[in-house]
């Protein structure tokens, strides 16, 4: 079956508590959905903000090669006449080929909510569907609340879809607004409008009982073939249907139609282009798109899966653009360690032993509380470490603190290098920024280029939270040097001393990559530590 893919991430998605987009954000996410061939996207509410206003009289002028772009709004406002509603004209004005309005099926909303009686509603959603209609609109009217007006009062519910129906609704959707319902009993309700009802239905859950994807498909199971949802989940409170999920579902798992396999390979992309744009982190677990979604660590499953990816994988990851990963960790059996270095030409370059090493030396650390996944730039120099043992840029002597009434910290660092020992002390607006401009003065002699490397993000996070201020801290460190970025990690008691094992990593690692910039093994180790 063909099902047809509504994103109301701009809508409905904006309404989560972290998510935001400028007007900008909003006309390129708007291309990306485009791009990746979903078929309609709700922009929002022109008759609520200003800043929607703008969206749509700037999407006015963008071609879209597939998207039909809908505006959102509600049924007129019980005491005016449907021609004089400001909120219903703005959603003509809006110049969208689409526009989505709901209406109260639940007959509390109306005596509570609206306080009118329930002939009065029904005459709302006739008069707004029929107006819209009538401006050469495809509507889709979206029955809010439909599930739980359903339970409370069926014939009620019935009639109100019933009306949007005979006035000339494209799409009936209905909502799972509360997003309270079990997928059996949600299944039941579909099946029931399905019997009663042709033309095209659709469904609009959210993820209360984080049920807002099985639900719709349950739906789509009951013949419905227009889907609502949000990327990445998206939405207030616990959030909408995950469209992106529900994409992948359907095509991989349904054999139903969306935005078609060859397409698909592009899930993974986009969904992390609105992710970014949105400024949240991507969900790691998240499914087919996360970045863990095909992570293998555990050693019987790193060795099942080199052997057969589809051991431990449900689909390829390929199909949606994602790709596999295998972690080295203190799960992770030796050979996994193997299978990276073979597969970048380095495991000749390790004798048993060395191997052995570096595996030890990677689980000790983990022990620790080093997280080598997130910190490829630690890893990095482990390998390094272990291809060219014994190969030594400087040694610390010595390196300490002093803060300032002024808020400023002062930072002495003294190092030894082949030439003898060098000195230096810096101030800073704390301490990491002290000890990292005392350090690199320290070496920016010995090693001039040393100054393109640039710290960029700093994080820390206390490992064993109960023993307080006593705890055992990881701080994470991120890097630039205009080329690419990386991070490194120190885990101590003490945070001072945890950024300075992670400031003297990267600039090690640095060095090491300068000192063996144009060599084979350089490149290999470059691919390997990246690459996987
Ligand atoms: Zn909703």
């Amino acid at each position: 079956m063909r099902v047809f893919t509504f994103d109301t991430t701009l809508r409905d998605g904006t309404q989560g508590e972290a998510v935001t987009f400028s007007a900008d954000d909003k006309l390129l996410v708007l291309h990306k959905l485009d791009e990746l061939g979903i078929d309609y996207v709700e922009g929002g509410w022109p008759g609520s903000n200003p800043k929607d206003k703008d969206f749509f009289a700037r999407a006015k002028d963008v071609k879209l090669k597939h998207t039909r772009l809908a505006a959102f709004g509600a049924t007129r406002l019980a005491r005016n006449k449907v021609e004089d509603d400001v909120s219903v004209n703005a959603l003509v004005d809006a110049g969208t080929p689409v526009v989505t309005i709901f209406g109260k099926s639940w007959d509390l909303h109306v005596h509570r909510a609206l306080n009118i009686s329930e002939n009065e509603n029904l005459a709302l959603i006739t008069d707004t569907v029929k107006y819209l209609k009538a401006h050469g609109k495809e509507v889709v009217y979206d029955a809010e609340h439909f599930f739980d007006g359903y339970v409370n009062n069926r014939d009620f519910a019935l009639r109100t879809i019933e009306a949007a129906k005979m006035a000339g609704a494209d799409v009936i959707c209905l909502c799972d607004t509360n997003g309270g319902m079990l997928t059996s009993r949600l299944g039941e309700i579909c099946a029931d409008i399905r019997k009663r009802f042709d033309g095209v239905l659709g469904i609009h859950t959210h993820n209360d009982c984080e049920l807002a994807v099985a639900n719709a498909l349950a739906a789509i199971e009951q013949g419905f073939a227009h889907v609502q949802g949000c990327t990445n989940g998206y939405g207030e409170r616990c959030g909408n249907a995950n469209l992106t999920t529900i994409i992948a579902n359907l095509e991989l798992k349904m054999d139903h139609t969306t935005i078609g396999k060859e397409r698909l390979a592009h899930l993974t992309a986009a969904a992390r282009f609105i992710a970014e744009l949105a400024n949240l982190p991507m969900r790691g677990d998240q499914a087919y798109v996360g970045h863990s979604a095909f992570a293998h660590k555990g050693g019987v499953h790193v060795s099942a899966v080199l052997k057969d990816s589809t051991t431990y994988e449900h689909v390829s990851p390929k199909v949606v653009g994602n790709r596999q990963r295998v972690l080295l960790s203190d799960l992770s059996g030796r050979g996994s360690v193997l299978y990276k270095l073979k597969q970048h030409g380095l495991e000749d370059r390790l004798d048993d032993a060395a191997r052995r090493d570096l595996l030890d030396r990677m689980k000790q650390l983990e022990f620790q509380g080093y997280e080598l996944e997130a910190a490829e730039g630690t890893f990095e120099l482990l390998v390094r470490e272990a291809l060219r043992p014994g190969q030594q840029f400087f040694e610390v002597v010595s390196y300490e603190t002093t803060s300032k009434s002024n808020g400023t910290t002062a930072a002495t660092v003294t190092l030894k290098a082949q030439d003898g020992i060098h000195s230096a002390t810096a101030s800073g607006n704390g301490p990491v920024n002290a000890l990292d401009l005392a350090l690199r003065q320290c070496l920016s002699s010995l090693y001039p280029s040393i100054s393109d490397v640039q710290l960029t993000d700093y994080k820390v996070r206390v490992l064993d939270f109960r023993k307080g201020t006593a705890a055992r801290v990881r701080v994470l460190i991120e890097w630039s040097d205009h080329r690419r970025s990386w991070s490194t990690v120190g885990v101590s008691e003490n945070v001072i001393e945890a950024s300075w094992l992670a400031l003297v990593d990267a600039l090690r690692l640095e060095l090491m990559r300068l000192s063996e910039q144009d060599s084979d093994v350089s490149r290999a180790v470059e691919d390997y530590c990246w690459g996987v």
